[in-house]
């Protein structure tokens, strides 16, 4: 691939003697759970994303599951997700034995219609995860209020969108828990698993951590059934290295969505991100939407660049989910025929090549371009 649709490796040989002096620092400390790094970068992160808590996890996903765990969230209880995500979001909803209660995305920002959660509130309902889908920060303000009426709990789902700002608030920070995660490919990426979750609910954050150790507070004293989910010494050293570049590398990957937000303008069969003007997105990803995708797919990987379809089968078409025999969900069943990632993050190459690629598609025409 002359334009491979990610790489990881770059980001390590542009920091390499901060990732290396990392290493040694932990390696040489004889400590590698539950540290001084642990420790440092929780309070980094917490500052960065404007909470007063941090705990880190295991990954992404056990960072949703704990959140659910801390909020008492269970068998019986229902929990509005957006139809249109990664199937993490579900996952960790179905690991506590709660209820999935799907809700199509604004066909407009792709994320959560925030209009369609009212309508399946019911009195079994006790949280609403909201997705910050793709890097653009979901519209929190009607979701706070439902959440207020019904009393409800809010956890984001940040997994895509560190840094990311809504009405000139760092997502982490808008519902009453957030999940993250730091696998590899995120905006905030460690070099194996890892998550957290941030709030400024000093109880809360509590019980996240001792759910992820055991449940203790102190070693061998096992005050709730918990688990093991902890982030190792060695990914938080990594990590805090990776969050003193992280808005520097966040405006990389806007840049790079504007060159091919103007490239492509003037393509009229590809519909462009549009996410909401009270938002700074990080553009964890940038995806077009196309009747002719696939084709478009094949067109681009003939000439060299490679891109992603985030996700080409819905969680309820899923087979984990298809028993449960939801009905249809027409406006995620769309996207998931019409997305295309295209390459975008810090070390991306050359978005104006990928952009005038896209412009000489012609549908039909393929293989002859
Ligand atoms: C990546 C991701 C997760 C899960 O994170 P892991 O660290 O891979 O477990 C959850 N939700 C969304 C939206 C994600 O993109």
């Amino acid at each position: 691939m002359d334009v491979p649709f990610l790489e990881l490796k770059p980001a390590y040989l542009e920091l390499k003697s901060e990732f290396d002096a990392a290493y040694h620092r932990v390696m040489e400390s004889g400590w590698y759970l539950l540290g001084a790094e642990v420790k440092a970068f929780e309070s980094e992160y917490a500052a960065y994303c404007e909470t007063d808590h941090c705990v880190g996890v295991a990954n992404g996903l056990e960072a949703i599951k704990l959140a659910l765990l801390a909020a008492d969230v269970g068998p019986g209880d229902e929990v509005v997700v957006p139809a249109h995500t990664f199937i993490a979001t579900w996952l960790a909803v179905s690991s506590v034995g709660a209820t999935i209660v799907p809700v199509e995305p604004d066909p407009v920002t792709l994320n959560i219609d925030t209009d369609l959660i009212a309508p399946v509130i019911t009195s079994k309902t006790k949280a609403i995860i909201p997705v910050h889908l793709y890097g653009q920060p979901a519209h929190m303000a009607p979701i706070m209020e439902i959440a207020v009426e019904h009393d409800l709990v809010v956890i984001e789902d940040a997994a895509q969108a560190q840094g990311a700002t809504y009405k000139g608030r760092r997502v982490g920070s808008l519902g009453h828990l957030a999940a993250h995660s730091f696998y590899p490919g995120k905006n905030l990426g460690a070099f194996a698993d890892g998550g957290a979750v941030t709030t400024s609910d000093p109880g809360l954050a509590e019980r996240v951590r001792m759910l992820g150790n055991y449940g203790s507070r102190q070693k061998y004293n096992h005050e709730i059934v918990g688990t093991n989910s902890r982030l190792s010494e060695l990914q938080a050293a990594f990590l805090r290295v990776r969050l003193s570049v992280l808005d520097q590398w966040n405006d990389r990957r806007r840049e790079q969505a504007a060159q091919y937000t103007r490239e492509l303008a003037a393509c009229a069969n590809i519909a462009l991100p549009q996410p909401r003007t009270d938002t700074n997105p990080v553009w964890h990803l940038y995806v077009i939407q196309t009747d002719h995708r696939d084709e478009l797919q094949k067109h681009l990987s003939d000439s060299g660049i490679g891109t992603v379809i985030h996700y080409p089968i819905p969680c309820h078409r899923s087979g984990a989910y298809r028993e449960l025999g939801f009905n249809e969900f027409p406006i995620t069943e769309n996207i998931s025929k019409r997305c295309l990632s295209l390459p975008i993050g810090p070390h991306a190459r050359d978005p104006v090549k990928v952009a005038n690629m896209i412009i000489r598609f012609q549908p039909g025409n393929a293989a002859s371009v």
